[in-house]
């Protein structure tokens, strides 16, 4: 065997192992599940599952989170939408922690919502939260400025920041922006 040979071959193998490693490393594939963490602030309750894998949504998880964002006020309970879900998914990825989301508010009755309307000028009136495709979130260990950056930077829908609150809303609606108190 020539010299060239011994090298061809053992590039090929090189590449080869190569290849292998990078088929088995997890760095290079999707991800096999997502999982999320609320705490809710309201009810004291607290979830910690994964809500997809394989490319599908488990009914389960989701009607567990469905009841741990229902209306507090009301006891009601209405399903989340998904995309919410891997809208909070992809922005614990971003502001790489795995802190459970606190949840101020999830779903909201219309019932209810139109009584907040009725006392605060921060609560619209067609309100997401009332299709349960809006949260008010924080989230522990990281600046609130950086999760509303954070749901900026994914522009994915409506992000609205309340300081004096301290908690972001963040909706599947219209991408939009705004500020409240
Ligand atoms: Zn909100």
């Amino acid at each position: 065997m020539t010299l060239a040979r011994r090298a061809f071959l053992r590039t090929a193998g090189g590449a080869f192992l190569a290849a292998g490693a990078l088929k088995a490393s997890p760095a290079f594939c999707a991800p096999a599940a997502r999982h999320l963490k609320f705490e809710n602030l309201h009810t004291g309750e607290s979830l910690a599952l994964d809500y997809w894998s394989d490319g599908a949504y488990h009914p389960q998880a989701l009607a567990e989170i469905n009841k741990v964002l229902r209306d507090y006020r009301t006891g009601e309970v209405h399903a989340i939408e998904p995309g919410l879900l891997d809208l909070l998914h992809d922005m614990n990825a971003r502001l790489e922690t795995v802190a459970p989301y606190q949840v101020i508010s999830g779903y909201r009755s219309p019932r209810t919502n139109a009584a907040l309307h009725e006392h605060s000028n921060g609560v619209a009136s067609k309100s997401l939260h009332m299709q349960g495709m809006a949260i008010d979130i924080r989230v522990p260990g990281r600046q609130l400025a950086a999760v509303h950056d954070t749901a900026l930077s994914l522009g994915r829908g409506g992000v609205g920041f309340y300081p004096s609150s301290d908690f972001v809303h963040v909706d599947v609606g219209r991408v939009r922006k705004w500020n409240g108190v």
